[in-house]
């Protein structure tokens, strides 16, 4: 099966940036990888347009609890999934952070998106406190128990992990970088752990700080089905780079 490469734009582009890129990504035709684009959701319609033509699949970096209602500022998972959008990122650390999002919240996100088809790509990961106490196994066990509560997929296909250790994502002050032999250990872990809540053998990206040096070293890894890409993602030779590896 092909590696999967996401590209989280988060809150970084203007729009007219946000189609420059795009129409860049979509036009180069040398990826080995299926690659995603999740640009903010100012851009997603006219993105969803440029992409139609090629193989690059749309993304969004979040979806609401329900598909309508009174819910200001909330974004509809099936006005996502009517606009072109295949995967949605939830539960992202930056919006468990900044946003307060709980498991609770996140659990009944994936079940709405789910329902209306899209993939969700649920990220989970631990910060540096969790990991300095021994606890990295404990809190995603934990974690993932929570968020996938009552979820229930037909195929493998149908959902992914993006395995993002919160003190390895670039943006964090002190970020460290993460050995790719080491995150293949945690998302082995993730992997059998998820196998016995979904009882379905489910693809796990990772992310944090990879960039075109590391890439490779983390896609060799036998529990790295991919990889979510921040910061590197928004230049367009590092990332046609990465997802032609
Ligand atoms: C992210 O925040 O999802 C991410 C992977 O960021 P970066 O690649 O910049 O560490």
């Amino acid at each position: 099966m092909k590696k999967l490469v996401v590209a989280n734009w988060k809150m970084q582009l203007n729009i007219k940036n946000s189609l420059i890129l795009a129409k860049k990504i979509s036009q180069f035709n040398k990826y080995k990888s299926e690659v995603v684009i999740c640009p903010d959701y100012t851009s997603l319609l006219l993105i969803a347009h440029i992409l139609k033509k090629s193989k690059v699949f749309l993304g969004a970096q979040d979806s609401a609890i329900n598909d309508y209602g009174a819910y200001t500022g909330e974004v509809s998972p099936l006005n996502l999934k009517t606009l072109g959008v295949k995967y949605v990122i939830i539960g992202h650390s930056e919006r468990r952070e900044h946003l307060h999002e709980n498991s609770a919240v996140i659990n009944a996100k994936i079940i709405a998106a789910l329902n209306t088809n899209l993939i969700p790509i649920l990220c989970v990961g631990e910060k540096l406190v969790e990991k300095e106490e021994g606890k990295t196994k404990s809190f995603l066990s934990e974690e993932l128990r929570r968020a996938l509560k009552n979820v229930k997929i037909k195929k493998a296909s149908d959902l992914i992990i993006a395995y993002e250790p919160v003190w390895a994502i670039s943006t964090n002050k002190a970020s460290r970088s993460m050995a790719p032999s080491e995150a293949d250990i945690t998302q082995e872990f993730i992997k059998n752990r998820v196998a016995k809540i979904l009882k379905k053998n489910i693809r796990v990206l990772y992310g944090g700080s990879v960039n075109l040096n590391n890439a490779s070293d983390f896609l060799k890894q036998k529990n790295v089905d991919g990889l979510l890409v921040g910061a590197a993602s928004l230049n367009v030779n590092d990332f046609n780079a990465i997802c032609s590896i």
